[in-house]
């Protein structure tokens, strides 16, 4: 599928008759569909082509589950395999070959002292399940019941998992400060900021009168996702694994969204070396297709035969996609590959932050990139940071979708433009995402006052 997208004169009507009954029939609660109106009815690769005759560059890659792009020819051999056997496709949690050998190919990714020991257990087919089932094992395990988890967190959207997030209205969950550089709590940032975060975890857990028993578990994602494309220093992620070993708390890395290579490292826990109690996995495991495990040490195994069942554990042609997917990345190690496109990728997104002031903060690792958009009139505070433009972000994404690039919004207030690519994608590729993306900005800029009325053309020079 060629990169340039084609304009028809008019979509038609059946791209507009689809919208409208999707708008009447569907709920309120729906999300990308609201800022994305569009009908992908062929997809490979990188490029989805729209039922207007649009083609898109994807980088929201089904929410960061497509780490090979879309319908890529190993992931579809590997479901034509299954379906071409006469296997069953529905099994609950049985053993068959397929699953045998997804299990056999993860156990081989994960970090070697994990390896060596680890459980799996194969959960309902969404992250949020596999969230759920994480608490459970740790709570069995320990007898304890408080849960720890950081601000800007995301887990899910189901009870506990939500009341793990940074969202949750009303939760028992302690909360823990994330180390988040451009708006950091201390007014310091850097690894001052992530040891200060590290100190006050340690002290809320060894003050007698601290008002926080010691939980079941601690929750943290390596890099958060939704909550703004900010990766964990690789120093504070090592304090966190040692003030929770210390004090026989398991540690719960949720590796849903920067999993199978996504951020530089097969996992993302591999770049700082430590090694979980208990990973909970989603999205690029399944191969584009739905499945959610924990794997953990086997000392954690105290629950007890049913405590987390569920019908749809056992999608054969998502493990074996999975299966597929796993052992494409290894061998071609897509892994690394995402880590020094992802390095280019920031260079020249710092570059376009060097012209453009709406630009607070450029960061990711990986294929997992962001850029906070901020309000260019206010003033700054002491640590540089200015508030989020989640106006301006609209309007970016907007304008990116009219050029053919389909991103995501995260962050605190939706004004992070996020870029989670396919893994596959060719140098000219990232090149066309970044040219998109930064005439998007340019045109964003021109047509949107700031949140205080600010001029609509400030710009620090020319874009690159
Ligand atoms: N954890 C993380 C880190 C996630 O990014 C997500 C989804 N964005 C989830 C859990 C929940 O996964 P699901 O939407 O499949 O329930």
């Amino acid at each position: 599928m060629a990169l340039t997208e084609t304009v028809p004169a008019a979509a038609p009507p059946a791209h507009e008759g689809i919208l409208r009954r999707q708008s009447l029939r569907e709920s309120a609660a729906r999300t990308y569909a609201r800022s994305l109106p569009i009908v992908p009815v062929r997809a490979r690769g990188l490029t989805i082509e729209g039922a207007d005759g649009r083609r898109y560059l994807d980088c929201l890659s089904g929410a960061g589950t497509l780490a090979l792009g879309h319908n890529h020819p190993v992931v579809l051999e590997a479901i034509r395999t299954v379906l071409d056997s006469g296997a069953p496709l529905h099994v609950l949690d049985l053993a068959t070959p397929v699953k045998d050998a997804f299990t056999t190919e993860l156990f081989a990714t994960l970090p070697g002292k994990l390896a060596e020991t680890a459980r799996i257990q194969f959960c309902g087919p969404a992250g949020t399940d596999a969230v759920e089932a994480a608490f459970k094992l740790v709570r069995t395990a320990t007898g304890r019941d408080g849960l720890m988890a950081f601000s800007g967190a995301y887990h899910g959207m189901t009870a506990e998992a939500l009341a793990a997030s940074g969202g949750a209205q009303h939760t028992s969950v302690v909360r823990l400060p994330y180390p988040y550089d451009y708006r950091c709590p201390f007014q310091t940032g850097g690894e001052r900021g992530a040891e200060l975060a590290a100190r006050w975890t340690q002290s809320l857990l060894d003050d007698p009168k601290s008002g926080v028993p010691r939980p079941a578990g601690m929750i943290l994602e390596p890099v958060q996702g939704e909550g703004g494309v900010i990766p964990a220093p690789d120093g504070w992620l090592r304090r966190m694994r040692e003030i929770t070993a210390d004090r026989q708390i398991p540690l719960i890395v949720d590796e849903v969204q920067t999993g199978v290579g996504r951020t530089g490292a097969f996992w993302a826990v591999d770049h700082s070396g430590i090694v979980p109690d208990v990973i909970v996995l989603s999205k690029a495991i399944g191969g584009s297709l739905p499945l959610a495990v924990i794997v953990y040490r086997e000392e954690l195994d105290a629950w007890q035969p049913g405590a987390h069942a569920g019908t749809f554990r056992g999608n054969q042609l998502a493990m074996a996609a999975g299966a597929a997917t796993l052992a494409y990345v290894r061998t071609n190690g897509l892994d690394r590959r995402a880590g020094e496109l992802g390095r280019r990728m920031v260079d020249r997104l710092t570059a376009l932050a060097a012209a453009h002031d709406c630009i607070g903060d450029v960061r990711g690792r990986g294929l997992m990139l962001g850029v906070e958009l901020v309000d260019r009139s206010a003033d700054a505070d002491a640590m540089g940071a200015r508030p989020a433009d989640p106006q301006l972000a609209a309007a970016v994404q907007h304008a990116c979708l009219e050029r053919g690039l389909i991103v995501e919004l995260g962050g605190r207030h939706s004004a992070v433009v996020r870029l989670l690519p396919p893994l596959t994608i060719t140098d000219e590729q990232a090149e066309a995402i970044l040219d998109r993306l930064a005439d998007a900005i340019a045109a964003a800029v021109r047509t949107t006052p700031g949140p205080t009325g600010s001029s609509p053309t400030t710009m620090r020079g020319t874009s690159p």
